[in-house]
């Protein structure tokens, strides 16, 4: 019987971990794939306090090292369903299930699809969320970006140091990414701006060899040589398992605010899994003490 079951090993579900064995629980924590979450794709983390730069790799090992070495305990395994029962929770996993008093759910959220043509058949042939960890396939290369966010100019910055040209498209002509990432990006010379365009094919035959864009309003259309498209235009949730377990937003992310607690007793959500407006490093992981915190209080409240 574990105190607190984590259902995700990003940085809310890490640092919940650690705020649950420092408290003293007995703490399991299920990752479906490998830990880190988002970050571990980020190049460089420069705005988490008191960490001037970072990896987002050497973080999240990092992390995961402290909540280890405090006594977490992490397995790889997907949770495929929670059940309620009169006094404990059963967690099942496509291996086995597990009881426990409380659950953190901090499942974070997942790359968000364009939705063009071809996107899953080309998706590791040229198609790509992650330009830190496929970037380096296409060095001397030319290669497009769509998105207008920071992981957008992030991608393009990292991506502009070693290819040829990387285009930039994003559908609008205002950038949703920080002023320093844009003014960085805007002195790059290999990076060529397809502002208030869309991609609306990808060509190729076993691999992309051009996108293909067309400008809003004027439908002026473009065919850039990319042999890689690196798409960064945000991220969704994936709560359907839970949806029978705590109530959803209309988005798909999971009803609770700052204090995490759910419509459950006893479930708690923490990061960006759950419904808020910003959804950052820091956040994750204030996120994860509230969860881990609310949980603790939880289960003293249950042994008076
Ligand atoms: P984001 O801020 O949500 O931006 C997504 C971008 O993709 C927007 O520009 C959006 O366009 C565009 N977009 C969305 N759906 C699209 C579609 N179907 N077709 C074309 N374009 C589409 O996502 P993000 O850049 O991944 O950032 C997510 C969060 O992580 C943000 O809070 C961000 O600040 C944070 N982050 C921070 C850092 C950092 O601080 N170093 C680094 C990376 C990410 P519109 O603008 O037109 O809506």
């Amino acid at each position: 019987m574990y105190d607190i079951i984590i259902v995700g090993a990003g940085t809310a579900g890490l640092t919940a971990a650690i705020y649950g064995v420092r408290a003293g629980r007995r703490v399991l924590v299920l990752e479906e794939k490998v830990y880190g979450g988002q970050i571990m794709s980020a190049s460089e983390v420069e705005n988490y306090p008191g960490i001037r730069n970072i990896s987002g790799y050497e973080f999240a090992e990092g992390l995961y090292r402290q909540a280890a070495d405090l006594g977490a305990e992490l397995r790889f395994e997907k949770v495929c369903r929670i059940q309620e029962g009169a006094d404990f929770k059963t967690v099942y996993t496509a291996k086995s299930k597990y009881e426990c008093r409380t659950v953190i759910l901090a499942t974070g959220a997942r790359n968000r699809k364009l939705g063009v043509e071809r996107e899953e058949e080309l998706t590791g042939s040229g198609v790509s969320y992650c330009a830190t960890c496929d970037g380096a396939f296409y060095r001397g290369r030319d290669v497009a970006v769509v998105g207008g966010g920071n992981t957008a100019l992030e991608d393009a910055l990292f991506l502009s140091a070693y290819c040829r040209t990387v285009y930039l498209i994003h559908r609008r002509k205002q950038f949703r990414g920080e002023e320093k990432l844009l003014a960085a990006a805007r002195a790059k010379k290999n990076i060529v701006w397809i502002i208030e365009s869309r991609v609306t094919a990808l060509k190729g035959e076993a691999r992309l060899e051009a996108v293909v864009t067309e400008e809003n309003g004027t439908g002026k259309r473009r065919e850039l040589p990319a042999e890689a498209l690196f798409i960064a235009i945000g991220q969704e949730p994936d709560n359907r398992a839970f949806s029978g377990l705590v109530t959803l937003d209309e988005h798909g992310y999971i009803a609770a605010s700052e204090d995490t607690l759910t419509s459950s007793e006893g479930i708690f959500a923490a990061g960006d899994c759950r419904t808020k407006t910003v959804r950052q490093l820091t956040t994750a992981a204030a996120d994860g003490a509230a969860a881990a915190l609310a949980a603790c209080s939880f289960l003293s409240g249950t042994e008076v």
